[in-house]
């Protein structure tokens, strides 16, 4: 899938960053354009792959949102025509998705996301994706708040919402902190191949995956998650019906963005590895698991020929079905606001529902 990226923030623009790297180092090209914006020009500055730009500096001079996400939404609001400027020729005739990538948790990427989003589905005939970095439950109460805040605003914007906690891609009892490296180096990878599976190479039976199956797995809208791990392929084509399935279990029951989110609408199964030793009975065995596990008939599949001594299984879930985390978040959200505004009643706690029912 042809693509261009937008990263807002610090965490969305040091995501775009590691995934138009890891795009150009494979070889893929499915990143046609790449461009992170941010009020802080501390943060822009470590950025060297993309392009970026700086939003915001008549208000705060380059210093950032400071975590607030109201103050990030305006500060991207008041350069939106700019961004959209210099998105220009970056999004190409040929790019078929548009993915804005941003921090749920802090300022400008959580309040600036959503005004982008907009923006873009204003002027674009494509879908238009968000990408959200989900706080961990050990990161700080105004991450999770912010977060709360901007779910609803974010699903309600982008065509579909890939959200990603964080932590869910590193090492067990590591910091967050201590792994964003480990974390935006797996989210390249992961959502990378998500990315190229639909541009692989021409002259290849049909089973291979098309770009229309991503579009189509995400056009229920809502949130996505996705699911990935591999193992080494054997010589044994037995061996391999096994691995297949295996490593397609992994990807769903352990390997996924968004760990509790395991009903979905519909879901995509790519298997990525050596055209031969993919294993038909395999795929097949797996997308029958999957459409039990999530309770879909709508399964998607294909393969993603790639030289590796690996298979490798992406599933990639759309519409889930009221994550138990997004649900604590947008609680803790309204429960934060409540706090500040003086007690709960029945009627907010009604409004709470119809935010969550709207939201899935
Ligand atoms: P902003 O610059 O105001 O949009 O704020 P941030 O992008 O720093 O958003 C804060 C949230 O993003 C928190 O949940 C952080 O843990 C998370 N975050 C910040 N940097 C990174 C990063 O490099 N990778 C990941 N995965 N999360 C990050």
């Amino acid at each position: 899938m042809k693509a261009a990226l937008i990263g807002v923030g610090q965490a969305g623009g040091k995501i775009t960053e590691r995934l138009a790297r890891f795009d150009a180092e494979m070889g893929f090209d499915a990143v046609r354009g790449a461009l992170a914006i941010n009020s802080a020009t501390s943060d822009l500055q470590s950025i060297e792959y993309v392009d970026t730009q700086l939003v915001g500096a008549d208000q705060v001079g380059g210093h950032g949102a400071g975590g607030d996400r109201d103050l990030g939404e305006s500060l991207v609001e008041s350069n939106v025509q700019q961004v959209l400027d210099e998105l220009e020729g970056r999004i190409t005739s040929d790019v078929e998705a548009i993915f804005v990538i941003a921090g749920l948790g802090g300022g400008t990427g959580s309040g600036g996301a959503p005004v982008i989003v907009d923006a873009l589905q204003g002027i674009y005939d494509k879908p238009v994706y968000a990408i959200g970095v989900v706080p961990g439950h050990n990161e700080g109460k105004l991450y999770r708040v912010n977060a709360g805040n901007a779910l609803k605003t974010v699903v309600d914007a982008a065509d579909a919402t890939l959200l990603i906690d964080n932590d869910a891609w590193h090492e067990q009892g590591e910091s967050v902190e201590g792994a964003y490296d480990t974390i935006n180096g797996n989210i390249a990878q992961r959502v990378g191949l998500l990315l190229a599976s639909g541009e692989a190479v021409e002259g290849v039976g049909a089973s291979v995956v098309d770009s229309s199956e991503v579009i189509n797995t995400l056009r229920s809208g809502g949130i996505a998650a996705l699911g990935y791990a591999s193992a080494p392929a054997s010589e044994d084509s037995a061996e391999n019906v096994r691995t297949v399935m295996t490593v397609s279990r992994q990807a769903l029951l352990t390997g996924t963005s968004l760990p509790d989110a395991t009903t979905a609408d519909s879901a995509l199964l790519v298997v990525a590895g050596e055209p031969e030793i993919i294993s038909r009975k395999g795929v097949e065995k797996a997308r029958r698991w999957i459409s039990e596990e999530v309770g879909s008939r709508r399964i998607r599949g294909g393969d993603f020929p790639l030289e590796s001594g690996r298979l490798g299984a992406l599933v990639l879930l759309g519409n889930v079905d009221r994550p138990g985390r997004v649900e604590d978040l947008i609680e803790e959200a309204w429960a934060a606001k409540q706090a500040s505004d003086g007690d709960r009643d029945d009627a907010e706690e009604d409004l709470i529902d119809d935010r969550l029912e709207g939201l899935f």
